[in-house]
C-alpha cells in the first residue's frame, strides 16, 4: 500500500494517506454529522459539523497511534519501519523485514490493539470524570466526542484481536503456534487458514443481513471479508516464495553478461542503437576500460529528449559508488528486502568494490518460474 498523499514524519517514518482514504473519511464525517445531528439537535448545523469533523480527526489520529505502536515495538526489535498509510480500511505500517522469532512477532502484532484499548479506556474514562450519564438524553459536544471516541477504539481493538492474518489477532495467532512448535512455516498455514475461514462468515454474514435489510452495513461487513480473504491469501503466498527462495544467495541468480556502453557515447545513440534494439534494460557504463556506472532506461526518460545529442552516458549514468550494491554472498530474500525499501528493480552486485554482476526481480522471478515448473 503506497501513500499518495504525504503527511508528515514522525521519527522518520512517513504518514500518508491512500486515495481510499479520503471516500472514508468523507463517510465517516457524514455518518458522524447524522447521529450528532439526531442524538443533539440542540447543538444547530454549525457545531454539529465541526464536533464531527473534529471527532473524525482525532478518530484518524489514533490510528496513526495504533500503527505506531506497532512501528515502535518492531523499531526496538530492529526492524526498520519505512511508512504508514492510511487507507479505506484502516492504517497500515510497512515494516520492511518479517520478525525473526515468535516474541517479537507476538509483541508486535498485540501492542496495535492495547494501545487501541487503551486510548478507548482513557476517553472513556475522561467522560465519567466529566459526569457522562449513558442514560441522558442530550449531551455536550466535548462528551458526545470522548464517548465515540471510547467505543469506536474499544470496538477497534476486539476487531483487530480476531484471529485471522492479517489482522492482529492473525499475528498474535501465528506468534504463538510459531512459539509452540517451532516452525514458522507451519505457523503461517494456520494463520492463514484460520484468516481465510473468518473472512468467509464475514462474506455471509455480510450477505446474509444485506439480503435481510440491513443495508450498507452488511454489504460492508462482505467487503471487509473478501479483503481480508483477499490479504491472508497473498500473505500465505508471500511466504511461501520466501521458502522456496531460503538457501538461495546473489550469486546464484545474478547475471554476469551485462552489455557495456563507452562513457563517451551521446543518450541518442545509446537510446536508439542499444536501449531499443538490444532488449537489454541495464547496462555498464566503461570508462577507460573499467566500469565506472551504471545506465537503465530509468535516468534516460528523466532527461529532456532535447539535450540527448549533448549529453553524454557517463554524465547520466548513475556512479558504481552510488549504486545500491550487495554482495554475492547476500540471501536472495535480503536483496528482495532491499530492493523493496530503496524502492528499485535491480541491483548491482559488488565484490571489493568492483562490478560483480547484476541481480534483478527478473532474475529472481525467473528462478521462481523454473522451481515451479520442475516441481521443485
Ligand atoms: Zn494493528
Amino acid at each position: 500500500m503506497k501513500a499518495q498523499i504525504k503527511l508528515f514524519r514522525i521519527w522518520g517514518i512517513q504518514i500518508g494517506l491512500h486515495y481510499s482514504w479520503l471516500l472514508i473519511a468523507l463517510l465517516v464525517v457524514l455518518s458522524l454529522a447524522g447521529r450528532f445531528e439526531a442524538t443533539n439537535p440542540q447543538w444547530g448545523t454549525n457545531v454539529v459539523w465541526a464536533v464531527a469533523i473534529l471527532t473524525s480527526l482525532l478518530f484518524f489520529a489514533a490510528i496513526v497511534l495504533h500503527e505506531l505502536s506497532h512501528a515502535a515495538i518492531a523499531r526496538v526489535r530492529g526492524l526498520p519501519v519505512k511508512s504508514i498509510t492510511l487507507f479505506a480500511l484502516g492504517g497500515v505500517a510497512q515494516i520492511e523485514k518479517e520478525a525473526s522469532d515468535p516474541k517479537t512477532e507476538f509483541w508486535m502484532g498485540i501492542v496495535g490493539p492495547i494501545t487501541s484499548a487503551l486510548i478507548g479506556g482513557l476517553c472513556l474514562m475522561a467522560a465519567a470524570l466529566m459526569g457522562w450519564d449513558p442514560a441522558a438524553r442530550h449531551q455536550s459536544p466535548p462528551l458526545a466526542m470522548l464517548v465515540w471516541l471510547g467505543i469506536i477504539n474499544i470496538a477497534l481493538a476486539v476487531f483487530n484481536m480476531v484471529p485471522g492474518f492479517p489482522l492482529d489477532g492473525g499475528r498474535v495467532l501465528r506468534a504463538i503456534v510459531w512459539w509452540i512448535t517451532g516452525n514458522s512455516d507451519r505457523a503461517t498455514r494456520i494463520a492463514a487458514t484460520t484468516g481465510q475461514g473468518i473472512a468467509f462468515v464475514f462474506i455471509i454474514v455480510g450477505l446474509f443481513r444485506f439480503f435481510n435489510g440491513a443495508g450498507f452495513g452488511g454489504l460492508w461487513l462482505t467487503f471487509i471479508g473478501w479483503f481480508l480473504l483477499d490479504a491472508a491469501r497473498s500473505s500465505y503466498a508471500q511466504t511461501e516464495i520466501l521458502k522456496h527462495l531460503r538457501g538461495v544467495r546473489v550469486r546464484d541468480v545474478m547475471t554476469h553478461d551485462w552489455p557495456a556502453i563507452d562513457s563517451q557515447t551521446n543518450l541518442q545513440t545509446f537510446v536508439d542503437e542499444h536501449l531499443l534494439r538490444s532488449g537489454h534494460r541495464n547496462f555498464a557504463v566503461r570508462d577507460n576500460g573499467r566500469v565506472a556506472g551504471l545506465i537503465t532506461p530509468h535516468e534516460v526518460k528523466d532527461i529532456d529528449r532535447m539535450r540527448w545529442q549533448q549529453m553524454t552516458v557517463g554524465e547520466a549514468m548513475v556512479p558504481l559508488d552510488r549504486l545500491h550494491g550487495v554482495k554475492p554472498a547476500t540471501q536472495v530474500t535480503e536483496a528482495l528486502e532491499k530492493m523493496g525499501r530503496e524502492d528499485v528493480n535491480q541491483l548491482v552486485v559488488l565484490s571489493n568494490s568492483h562490478l560483480d554482476g547484476i541481480v534483478s526481480r527478473g532474475n529472481i522471478l525467473r528462478l521462481l518460474q523454473t522451481r515451479a515448473e520442475l516441481g521443485r
